[in-house]
């Protein structure tokens, strides 16, 4: 039997952004975001976020505005280093400080990153593992659409900027079928939009690719642990027989078909 992941409702594809530095410029991104139904993650560095060079009162405004949103908070290292180049302490302290700064701000569980300059080495990624982060987001556009399989190494499909944007927003809505489940993961600085002048880009791009049914628009913690839960169905062995022991529903097509199993339930497919 083909049995293939489905998101929420169904649906075979999912877009996410991802964004750092949590400038002001957020804002106007996140005005629009809402506008076309479009949700992500904005990777934080708590020092700039909450105290240096920026007011309480700042802090306070844009807090309530990614927590409205229904936007992912995650973590970008206290000061934005390039992690690989501190003291193995000094390092961990980046991490795990801004993940405690950030969940006692947000009142909230953090568990993603993004690479400060999109740079890591193998120690990074056992520090992310002890420390729970259960994915980080490169720099490296892979211009594809296939779900990851290493989230420590997430790698994005495109910066918004990127010159196959366009031909990639086209081959993502335009597949339909029973296709493999498909990620677009778009990722940049808000700040961009200002420096290049920009942002009817990212108006063009939230129009196109926004409010439609057959997308699920979520945040990069959403997708992680969405897939996560497809992962823990039980089958049995002539996938007859699935059990869901999440605590949230999920989807796959079996031979083509949308089948969707409650929190808790067993069917016999
Ligand atoms: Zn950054």
């Amino acid at each position: 039997m083909y049995i293939k992941m489905r998101f929420p409702n169904g649906v075979s594809k999912t877009l996410t952004l991802s964004y750092d530095d949590g400038p002001d410029a957020d804002v106007r991104f996140m005005s629009i975001m809402s506008k076309n139904g479009l949700k992500g993650t904005f990777n934080l560095n708590s020092s700039m976020f909450l105290g240096d060079g920026y007011s309480r009162q700042r802090a306070d405004d844009m807090k309530k505005l990614y927590i409205d949103s229904q936007n992912e908070v995650a973590c970008h290292g206290v000061y934005h280093p390039k992690l690989e180049k501190l003291p193995l302490p000094t390092m961990i302290h980046e991490i795990l400080n801004d993940r405690e700064n950030l969940e006692k701000e947000f009142d909230t569980i953090v568990r993603g990153m993004a690479y400060p300059y999109g740079s890591y080495d193998a120690n990074v990624l056992q520090a992310l593992r002890l420390c729970g982060i259960c994915y980080s987001r490169t720099v490296c556009s892979t211009g594809d659409l296939r779900i990851p399989d290493n989230w420590l190494e997430l790698a994005p499909t495109c910066h918004h900027d990127d010159s196959r944007l366009w031909d990639i927003t086209d081959r993502f809505l335009k597949a339909e079928g029973d296709i493999d489940p498909m990620l677009f993961y778009v990722w940049g600085h808000t700040y961009e939009f200002d420096r290049h002048d920009n942002w009817e880009r990212f108006e063009d791009f939230a129009a196109k690719i926004g409010n439609r049914d057959d997308v699920w628009y979520a945040t990069n913690i959403q997708i992680y642990d969405y897939i996560e839960g497809f992962k823990r169905l039980s089958f049995s062995a002539d996938s007859k027989i699935v059990h869901n022991p999440n605590s949230f529903k999920v989807w796959f097509s079996a031979d083509g078909k949308i089948v969707d199993l409650e929190p808790g339930e067993t069917k016999r497919i």
